[in-house]
């Protein structure tokens, strides 16, 4: 099988799995705990809060370990709002992208819902690219947040954080970035960055699945989602998962020494696949900014076909990928983010997104343009027999 759904999530790294063993086993103390094990869990944990630490480059402090990305990004929109909200009433605004992971998306849905806030929403261009004089426009006195992710899912584009970022900072609103997808991919220095709060999940970059960070920088109140007794500085309560977090902090430090060499590779394999499924199979379209997107994303779009029915094609034929999101998976509607890039529904139902984990291969990368290629062409003769 040569799986290309490195998206939806990747396997454990060895190294990973190593050092988050003894926290599973021998050394499995409560971290909050007053003796021997207990200390040895919170030292574990005070270390893979510097480790993470280091590749953001902010203080440990400023580090939250979570459940995931679900939870980082509902903690980072709901939180950080929240709390603006009760140090200033008048606060009762977020701003996100059209293109968001259903995990900003729907905690600002949330923010409208159940607080009044109104959810200012801006549009991408065709590339699925944000624009910053638009960001600039948008903010109010009354703006709490700005939400916009790193780099998305579905088409891979990514968008200009560091100026999004300043526009945001220029108007006195923090910023937040998913960076799920980013993370093991670009680099996350949340100072050059200049992002207030960043969300990344371990399951996508070679620690297990149930494992995330956020990143908020120094006093930025976070009102807590989670209530208990008092873990991560208050802002997120519960037993840690020391594990998690040691295979979350192994794994991010692997991937961000090895990223700038890894990314130039991979973006390099991306470019052929590209190339080669464009020649070889007519009428397909690259989703998404053709360069400006993650090294280990390529989506395109076969008019004619139907994604779903690619996909199971594709599996036939050894090949694992995604007809959307894997969060989307299951529904019938077209992606929200193909509409936002004004791809029409019929078409955007026929999207495929293949995405790559650094150890990605061009043999297998041939072995799946040439699959693709017999894939689309069988799907689009049963659509149409006689004009196979
Ligand atoms: N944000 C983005 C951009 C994602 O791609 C995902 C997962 O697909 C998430 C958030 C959610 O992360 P998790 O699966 O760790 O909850």
């Amino acid at each position: 099988m040569i799986f290309l759904d490195a998206a939806a999530t990747t396997p454990v790294r060895r190294e990973a799995l190593e050092a988050m063993w003894p926290y599973l086993s021998g050394e499995f103390g409560n971290p909050s705990s007053h003796h021997t094990l207990g200390e040895a869990a919170a030292a574990a944990l005070a270390g893979a809060r510097s480790g993470v630490a280091k590749v953001l480059n902010c203080r440990a402090g400023e580090v939250t370990f979570t459940s995931g990305g679900t939870e980082a990004d509902n903690l980072a929109v709901k939180g950080i709002a929240l709390a603006r909200q009760a140090a200033d009433p008048s606060m009762n605004r977020v701003v996100i992208s059209a293109i968001e992971h259903p995990a900003v998306e729907e905690s600002a849905r949330y923010l409208e819902r159940v607080h009044g806030f109104v959810v200012d929403v801006l549009p991408v261009d065709g590339d699925g690219l944000v624009s910053v004089d638009a960001l600039t426009d948008v903010l109010r006195p009354e703006t709490a947040l700005v939400s916009i992710m790193y780099a998305n899912n579905e088409i891979g584009s990514i968008q200009p954080i560091e100026a999004l970022a300043a526009a945001a900072r220029e108007g006195g609103v923090p910023f937040h970035t998913d960076a799920v997808q980013a993370a093991g991919w670009l680099p996350l220095d949340v100072k050059a960055l200049g992002v207030d709060a960043l969300s990344m999940s371990g399951h996508k970059l070679g620690a297990p699945k149930g494992s995330g960070v956020l990143f908020t920088k120094g006093r930025l109140r976070v009102e807590p989602l989670v209530h208990g007794g008092g873990q991560e500085r208050g802002k997120r309560s519960g037993t840690e998962n020391v594990a998690g977090a040691v295979a979350l902090s192994t794994a991010l430090a692997l991937s961000s020494a090895e990223q700038p060499e890894q990314a130039s590779r991979a973006a390099g394999l991306r470019d052929q696949f590209i190339e080669r499924i464009l020649a070889s199979v007519p009428g397909a379209f690259v989703t998404g900014h053709r360069l400006q997107r993650l090294p280990s994303v390529a989506s395109f779009c076969f008019p004619g076909t139907s994604g779903e029915s690619v996909l199971l094609e594709l599996e036939r034929l050894g090949v694992v990928c995604s007809s959307g999101s894997a969060c989307a998976a299951g529904s019938d509607a077209p992606s929200p983010v193909l509409l936002a890039l004004g791809i029409a529904p019929e078409i955007a139902q026929t999207a495929i997104r293949f995405s790559f984990t650094s150890s990605v291969t061009d043999s297998e990368l041939e072995q799946a343009a040439d699959a693709v290629e017999t894939a689309v062409g069988r799907v689009r003769n049963l659509a149409s027999p006689q004009a196979g």
